[in-house]
């Protein structure tokens, strides 16, 4: 993993020639017009984010940086998006078997209560600025959302978070630790949250960020980088920080925090217990052996070996 240079000021006109890895088409910026949020493709609209996020798709899954409308047809690779944009949702939902899922609209997903069925059966999961507005404890959703990938399957992620290197030491600030009972209340041109806790305690709070989006999406935290590694790793994920710049595509990173990550499922003991349903593994050759008795055939050089081993532990006893 490379860090970039901190950044310099730099005001001059500087132009970059690239291609959309979104829509396909060339455009042409400033470099210095290159943010994490600001439109920076006048065919889609698309920001550094969301270029980011489709390069990330693309080396998780095909191993090299390809542009969306050149991604292969794959509908075999399964994923789901938790209120993606548009502009990328609806053409990965044409190349790969992605639906794009939402908390306020069908088709409903809610990342704390996933359908069982969906369980282990995912490749890949795309989060973006999303885990910042879930109800604490947010290592549940961490955990559930490792939960739905196969072993090796990657959640592609962002969420707004304080770079270590800009505050070193710097900790996950929860704004509601104690939410339990609560309601958001419009007050004049303002809102108030009303919450009760665990305890019964009354606590109100008027200092509420929103962001934009369907519905009202209160930040419930900003997240530091190093308490959010220990998050994803805690729940099961290796991560990798996407900071690496590809002028080609137009994906330059100004800053350090709020970066894109790959968090890629690493197999746990659970994964080797098998999913799939009794029925099916009693219909299966050794499932059959087993229920009607019989041993299940072991390859000669495997028995010779299992019973050498065995004499050689009896004779130690
Ligand atoms: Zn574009």
């Amino acid at each position: 993993m490379t860090r970039l240079p901190n950044p310099v000021p730099d005001d001059r006109p500087g132009l970059l020639n690239y291609r959309c890895n979104v829509c396909g088409h060339p455009c042409q910026t400033r470099v210095v017009m290159l943010n994490r949020e600001a439109p920076s493709c006048f065919h889609c609209g698309s920001n550094v984010r969301m270029r980011s996020l489709v390069e990330a798709l693309s080396i998780a899954l095909f191993g090299q940086s390809i542009a969306l409308p050149d991604f292969p047809h794959r509908p075999d690779l399964r994923g789901i998006g938790m209120s993606c944009w548009d502009g990328y949702a609806i053409p990965l939902a044409q190349k790969l078997g992605y639906t794009n899922t939402y908390y306020h609209q069908e088709p409903f997903f809610d990342i704390r209560h996933p359908p069982s069925e969906w369980l282990g059966q995912l490749d890949f999961v795309i989060s973006s600025d999303v885990f910042e507005h879930i109800e604490p404890p947010v290592a549940i959703a961490f955990a559930q959302a490792r939960q739905l990938l196969k072993p090796g399957g990657v959640m592609i992620f962002t969420v707004p978070y304080v770079a270590e290197v800009e505050q070193p030491g710097g900790r996950t600030i929860e704004h509601f630790p104690n939410l339990h009972d609560y309601r958001v209340e419009s007050v004049g041109d303002r809102f108030v949250l009303h919450n009760t806790t665990r305890t019964g305690q009354v606590e109100t709070f008027e200092d509420l960020v929103f962001h934009g989006g369907p519905g009202l999406n209160l930040e419930m935290r900003m997240f530091a980088e190093t308490d959010l590694i220990a998050l994803l790793n805690q729940a099961g994920f290796a991560v990798e920080i996407c900071r690496n710049p590809n002028f080609n595509f137009g994906i330059y990173w100004p800053h350090h925090g709020s970066l894109p990550m790959v968090a890629r499922a690493i197999e746990q003991p659970s994964d080797r217990v098998s999913r799939q349903p009794l029925k099916q593994f009693t219909q299966s050759p050794l499932g059959r052996q087993i229920k009607q008795g019989l041993r299940p055939w072991v390859p000669v050089p495997i028995r010779q070996s299992a019973r050498h081993w065995l004499r050689q532990w009896r004779s130690r006893l």
